[in-house]
């Protein structure tokens, strides 16, 4: 009779049973019970070489093993499934089985034992015994994935920080012991998060896995790659030279270029900065090398990206960690004591319609009265928390000093903002408060935000635009053209002020690319309503030159240098 708790079962569950057994009778005793309840199909052994054949050559959801062969005993029987399949539940059947046999059975692994003179107890055995076998298997799945997780990146499966810095800590040491040297990369792909920005994250894990792929392809089986997070990896290259891995990092740098991406109408590529460094039988520890590798690779950065350092010319992790230290220090000095200057640079109007701007840029003072740029001790300020409370003292200082200032309500004074500010509420809060309530405030500020920023904190960037928006407030894309996909943007982000990028004014007149790039900015913007400001103007033919291209304001030395103000 059916179990009634399962008679709501429509289908018969498909069982694989393995029977151990010399009597065909009592299988087919066994046959009779099972095939009530189970979609049964079965193999019957009664030898050691059939029984390891049957094991080798497919899974089995259950055995049942009677205790008393001619060939095999049961305890041989069990230790030989239990060596094939950890899991699967193991039956020992017998006329007889006295108690001490039977917990014997158990220690080594069945499952249960049932009497054959009580065979009745059987189908419950197995339908117990098959639902604790599934939970064993999740449960060790899941251990296994969590296992797995703990050093694989589960988007790609390669070794994470955790896995690579143990294998490169057993290179080290056979490095050490046999003298051969290898090398480490760190690779950093520039610029990755705008397809995560502009295409979504599937677009993003999309082109990291055909950066995987191609890494796979183009190293030796014995070279490691790891997945060090976001969108940096590391590559142990195996018993390779300084110089064999330069030349490699060198062409994976170009390959990594020639990947095209097209999202969402648009092409992508994505250039990749590569630190390397040698792996000898020297002292340094994995995370010495690694974070030398990661300095190297920061460096490629700083020099512009698309670029490989090898790391014997770079400043080591600690130097850079101390040189950050003193630079956190003194901001906090200047913050704390209102050490910090402004300054203002003239932005002159190409055409005399429109009234002159100027724009507020951050000084520090140093020990000897120097003023200190921001690219000194900025990044310091991004990476340590800081940024937000210098914004908010130059939002505060701006303010002030425009009621000192008597100029038309037409020339707009520029703030820049940190995009890594917009994150921080009590800051975006503090600027709506401020501003607010100012009554000339809002009509004169215009704030200004990188382009790269501006794609990679949309929704933040869009929020505080809005609100500074609705409270009068004006707003430019800053260093427009250094990013990628920016003409698309302008759809989204409402500007007022595109600030064309340096880079491309300084080529106008010597690059025909340049050129037409800032003719179609200037086009495109004119349609949009938006004001163009060109930036770093330094020569009087590239001025000339801008004015016959209808740009709408110039900044730079040729018009002024920044000067300090008095707030
Ligand atoms: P930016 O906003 O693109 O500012 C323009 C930079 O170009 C300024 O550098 C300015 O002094 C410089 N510059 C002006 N005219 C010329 C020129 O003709 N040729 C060349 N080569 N450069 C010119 P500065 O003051 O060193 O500022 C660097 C960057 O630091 C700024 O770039 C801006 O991103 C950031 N920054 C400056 N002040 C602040 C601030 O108050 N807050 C925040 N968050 N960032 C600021
Ligand atoms: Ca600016
Ligand atoms: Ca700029």
């Amino acid at each position: 009779m059916n179990d009634p708790v399962n008679n709501y079962e429509t289908t018969r569950r498909p069982v694989r049973l393995l029977v151990v057994e010399d009597s065909e009778e009592d299988t087919e005793l066994i046959l009779r019970m099972l095939r009530k309840e189970f979609d049964l199909s079965y193999k019957r052994v009664e030898d050691e070489r059939a029984l390891r054949a049957a094991l080798s050559s497919q899974n089995w959801d259950a055995v049942i093993s009677d205790h008393n062969l001619p060939h095999l005993d049961s305890f041989t029987a069990l230790g030989l499934v239990r060596q094939a399949d950890f899991d699967v539940p193991v039956i020992i059947l017998s006329s007889s089985i006295g108690e001490e046999l039977a917990v014997t059975a158990m220690q080594q692994g069945a499952q249960d034992y049932v009497l054959k003179n009580k065979m009745s107890r059987l189908v419950p055995a197995i339908k117990r015994e098959l639902k604790e076998a599934e939970n064993r298997r999740a449960h060790r799945a899941a251990e296994e994935a969590i296992r797995h997780l703990a050093f694989h990146d589960p988007l790609t499966g390669l070794p994470n920080r955790n896995k690579f810095t143990n294998i490169l800590d057993d290179i080290i040491d056979s490095s050490r012991e046999d003298g051969t040297t290898h090398a480490l990369l760190y690779l950093d792909l520039d610029q990755f998060r705008l397809i995560n920005d502009v295409c979504g994250h599937t677009a993003g894990d999309q082109y990291l896995l055909t950066v995987t792929e191609y890494l796979n392809s183009v190293l030796d089986a014995e070279d490691v790659i790891s997945k060090m997070g976001g969108d940096a990896f590391a590559i142990l290259l195996y018993k390779k030279t300084l110089s064999e891995a330069e030349k490699l990092a060198n062409e994976i740098r170009a390959s990594i270029k020639d990947i095209v991406h097209v999202c969402h109408n648009q092409v992508f590529r994505i250039s990749a900065s590569i630190g390397v460094v040698p792996v000898q039988c020297d002292k340094a520890s994995s995370a010495e090398l690694i974070s030398a590798a990661d300095v190297a690779c920061y460096t490629a950065k700083d020099n512009g990206r698309d670029q490989v350092v090898v790391a014997s010319a770079t400043k080591n992790e600690p130097q850079r960690h101390r040189d950050e230290m003193v630079w956190t220090s003194r901001i906090r000095d200047a913050l704390a004591n209102d050490k910090f200057v402004l300054a203002v640079q003239r932005i002159v109007a190409l055409d005399s319609t429109r009234t002159d701007c100027w724009e507020y840029l951050l000084r520090l003072p140093g020990d000897n009265g120097e003023l200190i740029l921001p690219a000194q001790f900025l990044p310091a300020a991004e990476r340590y928390n800081l940024i937000a409370q210098i914004d908010r003292w130059v939002v505060d200082n701006v303010i002030k000093h425009l009621s000192t200032v008597d100029d038309p309500r037409t020339s707009i004074r520029f703030i820049n903002i940190s995009s890594t500010s917009l994150m921080d509420d009590e800051f975006c809060n503090f600027v709506y408060d401020t501003v607010g309530s100012s009554s000339a405030a809002p009509y004169r500020l215009c704030f200004e935000i990188t382009e790269n920023a501006a794609i990679r904190r949309i929704e933040q960037v869009m929020t505080f635009i809005n609100e500074t928006k609705s409270l009068g407030c004006k707003f430019a894309l800053d260093d427009f053209g250094s990013g990628m996909c920016s003409l698309a943007y302008l759809r989204t982000l409402p500007a007022d002020f595109i600030k064309i990028d340096i880079s491309f004014i300084s080529r106008i007149l010597d690059s025909p690319v340049d050129h037409s790039i800032v003719a179609a900015i200037q086009r495109i913007s004119q349609l949009a309503n938006m004001i163009t400001v060109a930036e770093g103007v330094e020569r009087q033919d590239i001025f000339d030159r801008l004015r016959s291209m209808n740009i709408d304001y110039a900044q730079g030395y040729l018009i002024g240098n920044p000067d300090p103000v008095r707030c």
